[in-house]
């Protein structure tokens, strides 16, 4: 097995940035799309830890799903690459279109099966137990890196911005991000709660789900954590730290409309930052509705720019 390098240390400590006034309020931007592997972003953040496990384990291939515009499928199926192991890539038929992600989940030479998602739980188990079958040692990452380990990853980046804010003598009122799968969203409210935080607001910006189930999962995730670290948290204090909204998720995955694209435009037009419209530029919009629907002024606005920028360049071509 080959070393990845960028993935043996996980103290990304990623910059952070102001980037704008907004209604009276001074937004900053964390760049965890200039994490230093595979175009970076919380996918990367979430796998330095699964190339950990992968290692413990000794495992010798790697089987996770997603769909074609996955940017966690494209970093997998990098660090299997550069590892010097199989990857085998279940993909939803429904999926829609193929993007510069699915380019480069071929160029990275993983096996992808296509198949209908009712069928995706079931393929996964096959192609689990046929490889163990032939005598391997298989490795399951759940879809977008779902799971303890991608939510530790989290925890530490909910150290970083501590770290950061004490330093340059800066508090953060609210922290904003793209929420999907959760476990970003659960990460960054556990390091929350660890650190007994109180004047902050972290606000997941729903890009797919609804309330409540939306919200549920990531409750679940944050539970999970605490009991994966046999850390005892009050059921009141994780209520009243977990903000997620779906005001802002339109019809759903994928979906974006003019005002995103706009906003989409103004930031690489005006401060060099690609976003694309799945995820990092819908959550973008979707603070900045969230900042004028609670009327929200004269405070410090994290937002984490959580990467797919293959996406971004996807967009720009179509
Ligand atoms: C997956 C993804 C998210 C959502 O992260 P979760 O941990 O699944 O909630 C946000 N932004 C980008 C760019 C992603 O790829």
């Amino acid at each position: 097995m080959n070393k990845v390098v960028e993935l043996e240390n996980t103290e990304f400590n990623t910059p952070i940035f102001f980037v704008e006034e907004f209604s009276d309020n001074k937004i900053y931007i964390k760049r965890d799309d200039f994490i230093p592997f595979s175009f970076g972003g919380n996918k990367a953040r979430k796998a330095a830890y699964f190339y950990k496990d992968i290692i413990k384990n000794n495992s010798d291939c790697v089987v996770t799903y997603g769909s074609g515009s996955s940017n966690h499928c494209r970093i997998i199926a990098n660090m299997c690459k550069s590892m010097g192991i199989e990857c085998y890539v279940v993909s939803p038929l429904e999926a829609g279109e193929e993007t510069m992600n699915t380019i480069l989940v071929k160029k990275f030479g993983a096996h992808i099966t296509c198949v209908p998602v009712n069928e995706v739980h079931d393929t996964l188990e096959n192609i689990m137990s046929e490889l163990r079958k032939n005598g391997k040692n298989p490795y399951q990452i759940l879809g977008g890196g779902h799971g303890d380990l991608g939510t530790a990853a989290f925890v530490d980046a909910y150290q970083e911005i501590l770290e950061f804010e004490n330093k340059n003598n800066i508090k953060y009122d609210y922290i904003f991000h793209a929420s999907g799968t959760g476990t970003t969203q659960a990460g960054l409210v556990c390091g929350q709660l660890i650190n007994n935080k109180k004047d902050q607001t972290i606000v997941g910006i729903s890009i797919a789900r609804k309330c409540p189930q939306g919200r549920n999962v990531v409750k679940e995730s944050i539970i999970s954590y605490f009991n994966s670290c046999n850390i005892e948290m009050d059921d009141s204090k994780i209520e009243q730290k977990l903000v997620f909204t779906d005001a802002y998720r339109l019809d759903g995955y994928g979906e974006a409309n003019s005002q995103i694209y706009a906003e989409i435009n103004n930031m690489i037009e005006n401060h060099g930052i690609p976003m694309d419209s799945t995820y990092v530029g819908k959550a973008y919009w979707g603070m900045k509705q969230y900042i004028l629907d609670n009327n929200i002024k004269n405070n410090n606005i994290l937002f984490i720019h959580t990467g797919g920028t293959p996406l971004f360049f996807h967009e720009l071509i179509k």
